[in-house]
């Protein structure tokens, strides 16, 4: 849940990274891409609601290039935007803001729960993931929908048979349900503690183009497209910090990927 003590932090680790981003002297990136989980009105870290996220798809459609995934894995400037899960949210409020924007947009969806809750390290959101019929609706309005294995778990805790049929497996279910390939894969969580390199091979033999990591960044020419970083939007981000993440500003959060990047995150995430 986002306590006030936790969103205070977090906006103020924000402010301190905003300041240090110049300081580091990071280039223009290239190309960037966003992650989104539910765009609804879920007491979650990780929602946005739908007012912030029009929003922000206006201010991405008034300012930068948008991207599809593909373009972001060339490295082309610019941004994509991509949901995580499959919220029927993602359906019902990010979906039209996306075709009124104008924005690409690709949904990961965890194709084994897809008309149920989902439940992420043990935690139940008590958001509803969209059904087939709905993702259905969703590929038809233009959204494509990529795989986000079957159950949702930590890749790299999995034996090599269980990580095949979770990747793998994802991958068939929604091309059998959609009549479609899936060009696209999403490692569930996605830190580099997250998946490994049974996760890549296998997304590679699913027939993705391209996998998605989150390790916090930007893409630049010659990026391995199977580990592709991306920038989180959650609960906490202001129009500013969001702003701030979509030009740079808040580069200096890449850190948040190493070790200790990743101890200070969950020291972050117990404060409640
Ligand atoms: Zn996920």
């Amino acid at each position: 849940m986002p306590s006030p003590i936790r969103t205070v932090i977090k906006r103020s680790f924000k402010r301190g990274a905003m300041l240090l981003g110049p300081a580091l002297g990071t280039p223009r990136p290239p190309s960037r891409i966003l992650t989104y989980h539910s765009v609804g009105d879920l007491d979650h870290a990780m929602n946005v609601t739908p007012r912030n996220f029009a929003e922000q798809m206006a201010w991405l459609a008034d300012h930068v290039q948008i991207n599809t995934l593909d373009d972001a894995a060339d490295a082309k400037p610019g941004v994509a935007v991509t949901l995580d899960d499959g919220y029927r949210d993602n359906l019902t409020n990010a979906a039209p803001i996306m075709v009124k924007h104008e924005v690409p947009g690709v949904v990961f969806v965890t194709a084994g729960k897809l008309g149920d809750l989902l439940v992420t390290d043990g935690e139940p959101w008590h958001g509803h993931l969209m059904n087939w019929d709905e993702a259905r609706e969703l590929s038809a309005m233009g959204i494509a929908v990529g795989g986000h294995s079957l159950t949702h778990p930590r890749l790299s805790h999995l034996s090599e048979d269980q990580q095949r049929e979770e990747i793998i497996g994802s991958c068939e279910r929604i091309a059998q349900e959609l009549g479609t390939p899936v060009p696209y894969f999403a490692y569930p969580y996605g830190t580099s503690a997250d998946y490994d390199h049974n996760s890549v091979r296998f997304a590679k033999e699913a027939g993705c183009r391209l996998a998605c990591s989150n390790r916090y960044g930007y893409n630049v020419p010659g990026c391995d497209r199977f580990t592709l970083r991306r920038i989180w939007i959650d609960a906490t981000d202001t129009m500013e910090s969001f702003e701030a993440k979509v030009t740079g500003k808040l580069d200096a959060l890449s850190v948040l990927d190493s070790p200790a990047g990743m101890f200070a995150r969950r020291m972050l995430n117990r404060v409640a």
